[in-house]
């Protein structure tokens, strides 16, 4: 795309994939529209059969949506870009655009619980086996894959940890054994981390969290060269339909003209509040990437650009009372499992987001009883600290 070398990041976020329609429009259109009119019987026929250029049905060409996946596409550095009705449809979209029956997928074992279960229980059924590792380490996923393994699948840095796994290195496991690399990208955004410029094949979004950023809508997208994401996931979501919605495209592209500076945010308050939480009497260990405590501090300071993101995790006491306890003094924290909002949220993953995983499956992610994981939002960080002061005053 010509947009990615003219302009800026900043420039791209807010500009990139507009095209004014005759009104002279300065705010982009909602186009609220399932079809579209052709001039004549010869025009209709040269558009459905691809010779001529232009909308058919909102399934699979609508410009808003258009705009949304142009802009994303100019920030992640991609060619194409295939707009979700969700996240979980995105990843899903790449599986079925990119695998087949006898495939295998070598996956993190610290991804979203979701995904998980669309490998482990879906994709099993059509004969699509995974193999989770842990993330950062390079070794076991070198020796977990096979000669049938097609995708490698991982999402940095995790939740609710703040691990970080090494794209580079990774990426180049993969393509030596004729694999693709997948980046779930949702906690880094296209503002801190492009992971297609350090050798991932697929960038996967939900935009649902950061790119809309105010707890609006569900989208995803899938971003990546013109053959694969271009012509296999866009014919996945234009004959199975998994589509996004023009209002929500407006939505999310509107949101991506404030990214650049939301994420910043996020990442300055979440390093702010992290620091002060490993001062505190009651805090056992504080877990985020920005951290110099942090085991993987020095990859994840070449790895990110601009920040470490906004979700931080920590413990408290001996098991789930102490934990609750926290989470229950605050007063203006929202207690959700959501993220990636300006409102700060805060969730016991252990008999939340990760309620479904066994003992030893927690025990083995790391997902202690007494872990709490904080979305740092846009409030004033002063605010933020007096409000979680309340409970672990409490356990000092
Ligand atoms: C929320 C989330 C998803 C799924 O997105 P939806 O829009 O909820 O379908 C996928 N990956 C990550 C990392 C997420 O946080």
């Amino acid at each position: 795309m010509t947009f990615d070398d003219e302009w800026a990041f900043a420039t791209r976020a807010v500009r990139a994939g507009q095209q004014r329609t005759n009104e002279g429009e300065q705010g982009e259109p909602i186009f609220t529209t399932s079809s579209y009119v052709f001039g004549s019987a010869a025009e209709a026929a040269a558009r459905f059969s691809g010779e001529a250029p232009g909308n058919i049905y909102s399934r699979f060409t609508n410009p808003t949506v258009r705009t949304f996946e142009q802009r994303l596409a100019a920030l992640e550095g991609g060619e194409a870009c295939v707009a979700t009705a969700s996240g979980m449809a995105a990843i899903l979209a790449t599986c079925l655009g990119l695998l087949k029956a006898g495939d295998h997928i070598v996956s993190s074992r610290s991804i979203f619980g979701t995904t998980s279960v669309l490998f482990t229980n879906f994709m099993a059924k059509f004969g699509v086996g995974t193999t989770f590792v842990p993330l950062a380490d390079t070794t076991a996923w070198a020796a977990a894959m096979q000669p049938n393994t097609r995708l490698m699948f991982l999402e940095t840095p995790s939740n609710p940890l703040g691990e970080i796994g090494d794209i580079a290195a990774l990426a180049e496991i993969a393509h030596a054994h004729g694999a693709l690399l997948a980046v779930d990208n949702v906690y880094a955004t296209p503002v801190l981390q492009r992971p297609l410029a350090m050798g991932a094949d697929i960038v996967i979004h939900s935009a649902t969290k950061y790119i809309d950023g105010q707890g609006r809508a569900l989208g995803g997208a899938v971003i990546g060269d013109a053959e694969r994401v271009g012509k296999d996931v866009f014919g996945v979501v234009r004959t199975a339909g998994p589509s996004m919605a023009a209002f929500n495209a407006w939505v999310f592209l509107k949101g991506l003209e404030t990214l650049n500076l939301r994420m910043r945010a996020h990442s300055a308050a979440a390093l702010d509040l992290a620091q002060w939480l490993e001062a505190q009497p009651g805090v056992k260990r504080v877990y985020y990437p920005g951290l110099a405590s942090h085991p993987q501090h020095a990859l994840a300071t070449r790895q990110l650009q601009g920040g470490f993101g906004g979700v931080l995790s920590f413990e408290v006491g001996e098991g789930r009372e102490d934990a609750w306890e926290v989470i229950d003094s605050t007063r203006l924290m929202s207690i959700t499992a959501n993220l990636g909002d300006t409102k700060t949220t805060i969730t016991h993953p252990a008999t939340t987001t990760h309620g479904r995983l066994t003992a030893e499956q927690k025990l083995a992610a790391g997902i202690g009883e007494n872990l709490i994981r904080v979305s740092v939002g846009l409030e004033d960080v002063a605010d933020l600290k007096a409000d979680l002061a309340r409970g672990l005053g409490k356990d000092s």
